[in-house]
């Protein structure tokens, strides 16, 4: 076999050198302005992300795990409400319920969008369910029409976990503008990275983005006068001004990654590999593209020997790691979440993969679909 260099998960070195002069030059701007927390550059950010999502207001926050936990807050979500969410995320999604002192409560997943089952919702609220968290996971948008249907006839609110899929849509609308809110991440290798943390909150209601304000800054209402308890969950300007440059290629980018799936697609003909669903309506932004396949140590193991890294989103689902076994409700009865953890297989899909990787990666899933194929039949 040729002694070829292997294909990383993610790339953020080659992700980097692609807007080295015009990153370096917002550094630069940033370090010279004497001015590094919470001034023009996150401003503009802000009303530049607004702008992109089609929505009223955007808050800069420290994470994503912040702003999906202020956004709930400012929903006015509070310690002891449940917040009904998925097992089949990251579980950043859960740590920022319990974050604010709610109670995750778990509902399963639609075996095709791999998203929180709207049907499933209603028998697991409550007297206590203040608000649902959908996730668009690994990219791919919920169905927010339906999931809006049933939290209306509870009077509940929904945060849209959106920190896997920046610009994706719904009939041309982007996700985050469905809720009462959207949680964005900008961790560095989501499709919009920073490099460091980062979060923001969208939302289309000025009370909602009054209360991120606030707390995202002690409560401060005017400077050093808390108008109520609050943190420090502050998005700085050095990231602000970096995820500006990304933000201008964040389309580009996108639009790269769901070439770059379609291909892979195409690549996969047996059977026994399952390629991620087309969901009409919907626009994705794949984030990661994510295959199920009952043979996934076999593929694991051949796209290693071809030098490809492939991962696991995620190895366990919530319910089942030890932080958070058997004492959420809803955990005892995920049956489609426990089928799909052990099939998945995450390969790498991001906007730097050069075209001959690419072609590796087809080469090895057409080789492996062509085996398990006469193994089969
Ligand atoms: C990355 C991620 C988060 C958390 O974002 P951080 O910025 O790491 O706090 C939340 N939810 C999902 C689905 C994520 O993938």
């Amino acid at each position: 076999m040729p002694c070829e260099t292997v294909i990383p998960m993610t790339n953020l070195a080659a992700q980097y050198a692609a807007d080295q002069v015009q990153i370096m030059a917002a550094v630069e701007r940033v370090l010279e302005s004497g001015w590094y927390i919470l001034g023009r550059e996150v401003a503009a950010f802000e009303q530049e992300f607004a702008a992109y999502c089609g929505a009223a207001q955007c808050i800069g926050v420290a994470s994503g795990t912040d702003a999906v936990a202020l956004a709930l807050k400012s929903c006015g979500v509070q310690a002891g409400d449940e917040v009904i969410t998925v097992s089949h995320t990251a579980v950043a999604t859960v740590a920022a319920i319990e974050q604010i002192g709610a109670v995750p409560v778990f509902v399963d997943i639609d075996p095709i969008s791999r998203c929180l089952n709207p049907e499933l919702i209603s028998v697991l609220v409550s007297e206590k369910t203040k608000a649902i968290v959908p996730v668009h996971i690994y990219g791919q948008p919920a169905p927010m029409r339906e999931i809006l249907a049933v939290a209306d006839s509870f009077g509940l609110s929904v945060v849209e976990d959106c920190a896997q899929a920046h610009g994706a849509e719904i009939d041309g609308q982007k996700v985050g503008t469905f809720g009462s809110a959207g949680a964005f991440s900008f961790y560095p290798t989501k499709n919009l990275g920073a490099l460091g943390d980062g979060g923001a909150v969208i939302c289309n209601s000025s009370q909602i983005a009054e209360q991120c304000h606030w707390l995202r800054q002690y409560g401060w209402k005017e400077r050093y006068i808390s108008q109520i308890p609050g943190l420090n969950s502050r998005l700085d300007e050095l990231q602000a001004a970096i995820l500006r440059v990304r933000l201008c290629k964040l389309d580009a980018d996108n639009a790269r990654r769901r070439m770059i799936a379609r291909t892979f697609d195409e690549a996969i003909c047996g059977r026994r590999i399952v390629t991620p669903a087309l969901v009409s309506g919907t626009l994705h932004a794949m984030h990661l593209y994510v295959v199920e396949t009952d043979a996934r140590d076999e593929l694991e193991q051949h796209l290693t020997l071809n030098g490809i890294t492939s991962g696991r989103h995620y190895p366990l689902p919530v319910h089942l790691q030890p932080a958070y076994q058997a004492r959420i409700r809803g955990g005892d009865k995920l049956p489609v979440t426990e089928n799909l953890y052990r099939r998945i297989l995450s390969l790498p899909l991001y906007p730097e993969l050069t075209d001959e990787q690419v072609a590796r990666i087809v080469d090895a899933l057409a080789d492996f679909s062509a085996r398990s194929d006469r193994k089969t039949a």
